[in-house]
């Protein structure tokens, strides 16, 4: 997919006050500081459109963005990051959920994982929580430009053996770096044929 146009809609801290509009929705989220907004603007090929999280208030709100007038890229607020306490967390915690489980034009949800970590109890927690909900998703290893191709394949392998132990069938996943736009097009193409079928 070619992008040819990306723009910022609407940022919500309510998943009932989200457009009103039914073209399909691609949710992106995963833990604070993952590579989320980097990953968006890189796909978009548009510099600042998601605020990085250096910009306090924009990453614990639903920012919708459209692409190609056909499609909105959705950027949910990281989870787990502890700084905003433990009411901040709850709250963070019920707006993404509200959005996942209610929303339905939500067509399928890229979790971001960082490649250079061990697996994670909280991402795996919450890939549990998606497939007991039924939610489609799909899974975004980042920063792969900061790990030799050895190690990425390493780091890569031991999260696939985790889900195994807990899936029928493995997720589709992508690599991808900001740094070298790797993934790019896999991953638009991945969004370009959901739509087409
Ligand atoms: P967010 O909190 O998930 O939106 O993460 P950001 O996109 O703000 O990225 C967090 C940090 O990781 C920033 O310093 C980015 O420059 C860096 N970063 C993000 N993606 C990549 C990547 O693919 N490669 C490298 N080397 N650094 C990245």
């Amino acid at each position: 997919m070619e992008i040819l146009s990306a723009e910022f809609v609407i940022s919500n801290a309510e998943a009932s006050k989200c457009p009103d509009s039914n073209l399909p929705e691609y949710a992106f989220i995963g833990r604070s500081n993952v590579g989320k907004s980097s990953l968006i603007n890189m796909l978009t090929k548009r510099k600042g459109l998601a605020m990085t999280s250096a910009t306090p208030g924009k990453t614990m709100l639903i920012n919708h963005f459209i692409v190609n007038d056909n499609w909105y890229l959705v950027d949910l607020p990281g989870y787990g990051y502890a700084r905003r306490g433990k009411a901040g967390q709850e709250g963070i915690r019920t707006l993404i959920e509200d959005y996942i489980l209610e929303r339905e034009q939500m067509t399928n949800l890229f979790l971001l994982i960082d490649s250079r970590l061990e697996p994670q109890k909280i991402d795996m927690e919450f890939m549990e929580w998606l497939g007991e909900n039924g939610v489609p998703f799909a899974i975004i290893f980042t920063k792969a430009d900061k790990l030799t191709s050895g190690k990425l394949k390493d780091n890569i392998n031991r999260y696939v053996r985790q889900l195994r132990d807990q899936w029928e069938e493995l997720p589709p996943y992508f690599i991808s770096s900001s740094e070298n736009k790797l993934g790019r097009m896999d991953i638009l193409d991945y969004i370009e044929n959901i739509n087409n079928s």
